[in-house]
């Protein structure tokens, strides 16, 4: 007996091809991971390092962070979330696995877009529940709906939604998240919400599934707004009927999130100008890559409406996006994620460039895609 194989991220293999690289001295645009390259906000890094000398440095979970977090719901969509509904979480990554394995049985089937972020399918795969693919292609402008949800057969336990999401951006208003929730309660669907895109927005902010559905549970991060990918710290809100089941698998699983970060995160939420300014920059990158990947023949891009990717239609370049990305990355240094991470159907098509870099890179990232690009035209 063995589990199951599983794939790995393709990214992370651009990323090993981008370290070697730059190891033989050459200079790495790296838009293949989805991290903000600008560390944490200061006052977090303050907060560490008072954190590290003074403690506690053991297994704790933090009633002041939770606390936080509840008052942060508060404050933004002015909802009353029960502390004790929250929990820490060793990132969204590990708040997943425990909602996978807390609410569903092996067997049971939870529906996920198509494309999306792999290590929903891939970690249900592993836990043995089945990953149920929704087509939500071009075609579907990116978006999961009551219709697409419908043209599921069979029962389905669960269903992942992320608006803003990973790899497209796109983002579900008020209404469409509403109708969706509408939908998994009418056929006894759990949703499960993947916040952790949120505060990351170009036009109108992100909903959470908290105002549109009381018994979701919703996943969320300090990763990619308060720019702490590496700290592995996220936390989730589970319905007060299952807080129990879920603290008894994340303690089993993950015992608690590391403790330095917990009180650093506490400081994430205090300086808001500082996490817009981020968002700010990611605005402009956005901006200029929408304005100049069209003239080099990158006419297949949904403008995000959130996080921080584009995800690019390269059907008329290539027809294998692993082998586009590592040959991209070889003659120019821009590292960027095959699309074969994302949709195992139609990703040999498509890559995912995140755009959480700084303006300069982006310049640099356009300059040496332009020429290379057009080369690859001619020849494709
Ligand atoms: N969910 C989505 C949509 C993501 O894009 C990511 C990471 O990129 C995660 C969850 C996992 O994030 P983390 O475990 O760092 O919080």
């Amino acid at each position: 007996m063995r589990g199951a194989d599983i794939p790995p991220f393709y990214a992370g293999e651009i990323g090993r091809q981008a370290a070697s690289l730059q190891r033989q001295g050459r200079r790495i645009v790296a838009m293949h991971f989805g991290q903000p390259t600008l560390g944490p906000p200061p006052a977090v890094v303050a907060a560490a390092h008072r954190a590290i000398d003074t403690g506690p440095n053991g297994y704790v979970e933090s009633l002041e962070l939770r606390q936080r977090i509840a008052r942060h719901y508060a404050e933004t969509c002015g909802l009353t979330i029960p502390v004790s509904r929250i929990l820490l979480t060793s990132g969204a990554s590990a708040a997943l696995v425990a909602t996978f394995t807390t609410l569903f049985a092996v067997g049971d089937r939870i529906g996920l877009a198509r494309p999306g972020y792999p290590a929903y399918r891939n970690s249900l795969v592993a836990l043995g529940r089945e990953p149920v693919e929704i087509d939500c292609g071009p075609s579907r402008a990116f978006r999961l709906d009551p219709q697409s949800l419908a043209s599921v057969d069979g029962p389905l336990h669960g269903l992942v939604v992320a608006s803003p999401s990973n790899p497209t951006g796109s983002m579900l208003s008020r209404e469409q998240l509403g109708a969706l929730a509408a939908a998994c309660r009418a056929r006894g669907t759990r949703l499960i919400s993947d916040e952790i895109y949120h505060g990351i927005a170009y036009g109108s902010p992100a909903v959470t599934a908290l105002e549109c559905a009381p018994d979701a549970i919703v996943v969320n991060s300090f990763s990619k707004l308060y720019r702490m990918p590496g700290w592995r710290l996220g936390w989730l809100v589970a319905p007060e009927d299952c807080v129990a089941r879920f603290s008894a698998h994340l303690i089993n699983f993950f015992l608690t999130p590391p403790s330095a970060a917990q009180q650093a995160a506490i400081a994430a939420f205090d300086d808001p100008a500082d996490l817009q300014a981020a968002v700010d920059g990611y605005a402009c990158n956005r901006a200029m890559l929408l304005a100049e990947l069209p003239a080099m023949g990158l006419a297949g891009i949904a403008p995000p409406d959130g996080a921080f990717y584009f995800y690019v239609d390269v059907g008329h370049l290539t027809q294998d996006s692993l082998a586009f990305c590592r040959e991209l990355l070889d003659d120019t240094g821009v590292a960027i994620a095959p699309g074969i991470d994302f949709d195992p159907v139609h990703g040999n098509c498509f890559v995912r460039l995140s755009f959480a870099v700084s303006t300069q890179e982006t310049v640099d990232a356009l300059a040496l895609l332009r020429p290379w690009l057009l080369r690859r035209r001619v020849t494709a």
